[in-house]
């Protein structure tokens, strides 16, 4: 586990606002596994932190929601005890960000799974006690693939499970449902220019005054370092997954906690995928997709109007623009700039 103050220097290494403004406030709240940073510029201290309260709160809710982790119960861990093949109702908040993931998971050819909880637990990469070794052979090869089409809708979208293998596990998606719907609570007080930061997955509303925010991307493999820096003005979402997020090595191999669904194993293909998009759901969703399809998932990625920067297996970046995108500065569009650095086909 990290150290708060270790997860505070990373933070701080992914924001680093253009000037010290003393119209800048900065919050951090601890959830979701991580230290959460909400930079606010351009409001009152007492706008700012009731704002702040307000968005922590929801995000907190988002989080008991949704984990299948830790003492509590709700209606995803009860889901996962379910007996198999029985229709299970549950909350049409859940229902709306599964069939959101199940896309995801349809459009990505399975590089995305939400439905692969029991290989997560079986790698333990989410648990309190970090793992050491991989587990038995025998038991990946019992679960990969398991969470394929594991799930059955009636037409009043209950939802069942049809073997006792087939577990929700929405660890790939619902920091950026949480950092959405935090967002959008900002801005319900009054709050027009805001970056959360949630451990690397971030969203920016509005400017750092009258210059756009600077946010940096992390190096997977030299820590303190810093990828590119992207100029973000307007509604940008920007989440990375990393190898380097939680990992240990074994017999000089590194494993990790993305998993790909086809192999059982973590997955090969890159080092840190980073996707920028308006929407945060979905930056975080493809960001993990990204990561585990490789190269090879850029063009999706582009035909989708989303942008990407990925570090592959060899530690090659390639940075992939949409066509679409709107680079230039204006008053109302989102403005991205990024330093470039080799531009795929
Ligand atoms: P992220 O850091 O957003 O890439 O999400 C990683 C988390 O999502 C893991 O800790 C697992 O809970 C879950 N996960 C791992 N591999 C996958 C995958 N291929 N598809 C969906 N969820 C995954
Ligand atoms: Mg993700």
């Amino acid at each position: 586990m990290r150290s708060v103050q270790q997860l505070l220097a990373i933070s701080i290494l992914f924001i680093t606002a253009c000037s010290p403004a003393s119209d800048t406030i900065r919050e951090t709240r601890f959830m979701m596994g991580t230290l959460v940073e909400f930079t606010i510029y351009g409001a009152g201290e007492e706008q700012a932190l009731s704002a702040v309260t307000a968005a922590g709160s929801e995000m907190q809710r988002i989080e008991n929601l949704f984990t299948i982790y830790g003492d509590g119960s709700n209606p995803v861990k009860a889901f996962n005890q379910s007996t198999p093949g029985t229709m299970q109702t549950l909350p049409t908040e859940v229902t709306t960000l599964l069939g959101t993931a199940l896309e995801v998971e349809k459009l990505s050819g399975h590089a995305f799974s939400p439905s692969l909880g029991a290989l997560n637990r079986l790698w333990g990469f989410s648990q309190t006690q970090a793992p050491t070794l991989p587990p038995p052979e025998k038991e990946i090869t019992l679960l990969s693939g398991a969470s394929f089409a594991c799930l059955q809708y009636s037409p009043e979208e209950d939802f069942s499970r049809n073997n006792s293998r087939c577990e929700l596990d929405f660890g790939a998606i619902a920091k950026g449902y949480a950092i959405e719907r935090g967002m959008e609570t900002l801005q319900s007080h009054g709050i027009n220019h805001a970056i959360i930061n949630a451990g690397g997955d971030i969203k920016v509303i509005g400017t750092h005054g009258d210059r756009p925010w600077q946010i940096g991307i992390r190096h997977p493999r030299n820590s303190g370092e810093v990828l590119t820096t992207i100029e973000a003005a307007g509604e940008i979402s920007i989440v990375t997954s990393g190898d380097y997020e939680r990992y240990y090595n074994y017999q000089g191999r590194r494993y990790h906690h993305i998993l790909d669904p086809h192999s059982g194993v973590p997955a090969v293909k890159s080092r840190s995928a980073t996707v920028i998009a308006s929407n945060a759901t979905l930056a975080d969703a493809w960001s993990t997709a990204l990561f585990v399809m490789g190269r090879e998932g850029l063009p999706l990625i582009r035909e989708m109007g989303m942008n990407a920067i990925l570090v592959d297996g060899n530690g090659d970046i390639h940075y992939s623009k949409n066509s679409e995108s709107r680079l230039q500065p204006s008053r109302s569009a989102p403005m991205l700039r990024t330093s470039e650095i080799k531009t795929d086909p």
